[in-house]
């Protein structure tokens, strides 16, 4: 079963750097109305948006459903979160060229890409093997030369190439890690869902000042469990 999804992400994959890509009109009126119609206007944000073939990061199966506007399976029991929530991480990440990112919870390695249209590189940690060897061959096929991925527990962070810019956490903890705080640079933001990761949680802003960091609440979100490595 993952053999053949592979090989139907790597022929699917084949087609689309032919530019034989039929979803394009899709993906920009999914920009358009789901999107920039409701607030998003960060313009490199939507240029990502508009650029990343999500249904390349979706089950083969769901490939017709890759541009609506809800979550979606990507296996594992884990998902790939609305359009609409990827944007807005995104664009409160404040993605600028020079800027560094790290990326906690890769599963299929759509927000990874989104940010890596933008920014210079993009580490981001996966908890599950088999979804974080998924996204690597997939960010590889479509030649995402700046996203470094990695097997491992993301609540240590990434010291070796720590400080980053950017930290956006994909999966709900009822804290913020303290090594990820610890992790983020000067200046840097860090967004990450918040609350009972069985129910409902708030979306996150951290920003950092001259050391000292600065907590905002922002909308109520849905998101997986942050799990941890025994
Ligand atoms: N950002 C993803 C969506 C991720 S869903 C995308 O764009 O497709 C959340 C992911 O976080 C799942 O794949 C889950 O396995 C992973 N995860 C959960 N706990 C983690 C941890 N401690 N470290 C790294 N990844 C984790």
């Amino acid at each position: 079963m993952k053999q053949l999804t592979v090989i139907l992400l790597i022929l699917a994959s084949a087609l689309h750097a032919q530019k034989k890509d039929k979803y394009e009109s899709a993906r920009l009126k999914m920009v358009d109305s789901q999107i920039a119609a409701r607030g998003i206007s960060d313009a490199a944000t939507l240029r990502a948006m508009r650029t990343v073939p999500r249904h390349l990061f979706v089950l083969p199966e769901d490939e017709k459903e890759a541009y609506s506007d809800r979550p979606l399976p990507i296996g594992y029991g884990q998902t790939i979160s609305q359009p609409l929530i990827v944007a807005y991480m995104t664009e409160l990440s404040r993605p600028a060229k020079g800027k560094k990112a790290l990326e906690i919870g890769t599963g299929s390695g759509y927000q990874a890409a989104v940010l890596a249209e933008i920014i210079d590189t993009v580490y981001t940690i996966e908890i599950v093997p088999e979804l974080a060897w998924e996204a690597t061959a997939r960010l590889k096929i479509l030649e995402y030369q700046n996203i470094v991925t990695k097997y491992g527990d993301g609540y240590k962070g990434w010291p070796e190439h720590a400080p980053f810019d950017i930290i956006i956490v994909t999966a709900a903890a009822d804290h913020i890690p303290e090594p990820l705080k610890e992790q983020l640079a000067e200046n840097g933001r860090l967004v990450m869902p918040v609350g009972d990761p069985a129910k409902v949680q708030e979306l996150i802003l951290l920003t950092k000042k001259k050391g000292k960091i600065t907590e905002t609440v922002l909308e109520p979100v849905r998101f997986v469990p942050l799990k941890r490595l025994k």
